[in-house]
Order: C-alpha cells, then structure tokens, then sequence
C-alpha cells in the first residue's frame, strides 16, 4: 500500500462522516491547502459550506490552512486585487522537541503554558480584550495558535501588529524612575516582581539575579523602609539598590516576557491551520479548545478508532502515550497490530508503514 494514499483514505473516511465546521466567515477567507508541503496550493475560496465540506471529501488534503484575513475577493491574484478587509490578530506558539519522542506531551505543555500567559497577562490586562474574542486552537500537531477576533484587532495594520508582537516580548522596556506598583502592563508588572522579590527578602533570588549575596542581606537589612517608599514609588532610598535595580528589572523582564514570533503576528496574508481539520504529519485533530487548563492534545485530539490494524515501524520509536494508553517502544521492521489511532500517529509522523 502506498503510505500517503493510506493515509488520504482514513482522513477521507473521517471527513466523510464527521465532516468540518466552516471558519467564521469563511466567505471572505483564502484557503490554502498541502500534501507536500504545509501549503502546496493557496488562493482557494467556497462560497458555501456545502462546498467547503466537499472539497475535503473529494480531495482530502493532509494539511489545510484559512486566512487570518478578511477579503471582498478571497481567490483573486495578485494579493492586492483580493481587497483586504482587516484580520483576526494571530499569534503561535511552537513546542521546540528534541526529545525523539513521537508524542511528548512536555513540550507541548510548555506551549500551553505560553498560551495561557498571553491570554491572561497580556491580551486581557494589558490590550483589554474581552475572553471571547480569543480563540484559542490546538494546531494538531507542534503547538497552540491564538486568534483574536474582536474590531479593534481586525483594523490593525502590519506595523501595529509587530509593535504589539514587540510589546509582549518586551522590546525596548526600561523601568521607570518613578514606576509604581499599581501601574498598567510591563511597569507595574516588573515593579511588583522586585517589590515581591524584597518583600521575600530572598537573598537567594536576588543572588541569581545578578547581584552577589553579601550585597543582598545587606540590602534587606533595611527592608521595611524600603518597601514603604518603593509603595511610593520612590525606588533610590537606597543608592546602592539604584545601581542595580535596572539590570535587575532586565534579567526579570527575561523571565516574564514570552518569546512570540512577530514575523507570523504581524503577517497579515497569513494562512493558519483550520480548526476541524486533520493534521497529516500527526493525524491528531486540529481543534478549538474551550479550557486550555484541562486539554490534553494525547487524548483530546485523538480521532482515530481502537479498532486493531496492522502497522511496521521503519525506526526504532520511544514508548508513548495516547488515550491514556502506553504503546511501544517498537523495533524497526517489526511488523504489529495496534489501534488505528495508535498506529496513524506512528504512520503520520513518518515512523512507521502501513503492514
Ligand atoms: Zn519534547
């Protein structure tokens, strides 16, 4: 059997009776879909869903893609004659695995951590977007895309939304002479981080830090004082402190910053994997996810059956787990009997054939 037409025809089977859900206003979007590459082939547009669903019945692309942007003429070419109408405000967080393990599900825990973070200490608090105007999707296969779907967002152009993607990195900040603990987005966040590493009085931290430790209890000695001006926002009580409160604040900003793409957030032609839709490189389900806390992609994104079918590993694969199962690890060449779900992961990640 031929691994790609084998996998073509199981997605096949699961369009055929599951079918996909429409992207919001899916009328006015590009599509782009691959079999190859991610996106072999783009500048699509449905004007129905019946047609939409069809096209994955009739031609079951391993990867599909939609436009965070909004057009009057989605499937014209060049992009300028598509008449752009704004786009939903993408952001992407990729789990960077080494860890030669077809399903690791640490990695992409370090994803949704990211995700979660953004959400809440950033496009809530500091952009005052409201919770339901983020979307947020498992990619299905290495991380997590954020979409916000709100007017203010759509009307940005590609410079304000790389200004945003600086933002969130922490591009460019410097802490205030005067900065107060109950300021708004990285001021008052990085003011309140010192203060709490005062108030702990933990010479440790402060050591790691960049400041030597001496130097730390010494500074603690005079704690309380401290703290009451820093309330005030008067930080140079102590000149020492001064001189190091700024490489301080940096070396926090480092932990608190998140690491975001600005060349895909400030893509405005940008095609993002649609939700409903398979990922042929894992077989896993590109979907919405409605409590990022308790999704488990192993077991969530599964769509694939228990039913047992035959499978040979063409290398060696780690155990892993899905569905809450354990599976493996497999020898090369050996040929086994798996659930399907187990044996698409295998056959989608290029580690194993159909037997
Ligand atoms: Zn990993």
């Amino acid at each position: 059997v031929d691994t790609k037409e084998f996998i073509k025809q199981k997605l096949r089977e699961y369009y055929d009776k599951k079918g996909v859900v429409p992207p919001f206003e899916f009328d006015r979007r590009e599509f782009g879909f691959g079999n190859d590459k991610k996106i072999d082939y783009r500048h699509f547009a449905f004007n129905t869903e019946a047609q939409l669903r069809q096209y994955f019945v009739t031609n079951v692309p391993l990867y599909a893609s939609y436009s965070a942007a909004y057009y009057d003429f989605p499937e014209a070419r060049p992009m300028e004659k598509k008449v752009f109408r704004g786009a939903d405000l993408i952001f992407e967080f990729d789990a960077d695995c080494d860890h030669d393990n077809i399903a690791c599900s640490k990695c992409l825990d370090v994803a949704k951590q990211q995700s979660i973070r953004l959400i809440d200490d950033f496009l809530i608090p500091d952009f005052g977007f409201d919770r339901k105007e983020i979307l947020v999707s498992f990619s299905g296969n290495r991380g997590y895309h954020i979409h916000v779907r709100s007017d203010s967002a759509r009307q940005l152009n590609a410079n304000a939304r790389k200004q945003v993607a600086d933002y969130i990195r922490g591009e460019g900040f410097t802490l205030a002479e005067h900065a107060k603990l109950d300021m708004t987005g990285w001021q008052g966040r990085i003011a309140r981080d010192l203060y709490g590493i005062i108030e702990k009085g933990d010479a440790k931290a402060l050591a790691a830090e960049g400041t030597t430790k001496p130097y730390a209890e010494k500074l603690f000695a005079n704690k309380e004082y401290m703290l009451q001006n820093i309330r005030k926002g008067n930080w140079d009580v102590q000149q020492s402190f001064m001189r190091i409160r700024d490489k301080l604040a940096a070396n926090r900003l480092l932990k608190l910053r998140l690491p975001i793409d600005s060349g895909v957030t400030m893509d405005i032609s940008r095609l993002i994997r649609m939700p409903t839709t398979i990922h042929g490189g894992s077989s896993l389900l590109c979907c919405l996810v409605e409590k990022l806390d308790d999704f488990d992609p192993f077991v969530d994104a599964v769509v694939f059956t228990d039913r047992k079918i035959g499978v040979k590993p063409t290398k060696a694969i780690k155990q892993f787990s899905l569905r809450e199962q354990t599976f493996g690890p497999f020898v090369e060449g050996v040929a086994t009997e798996l659930p399907e779900h187990a044996a698409m992961l295998m056959i989608c990640k290029g580690a194993a054939v159909p037997a």
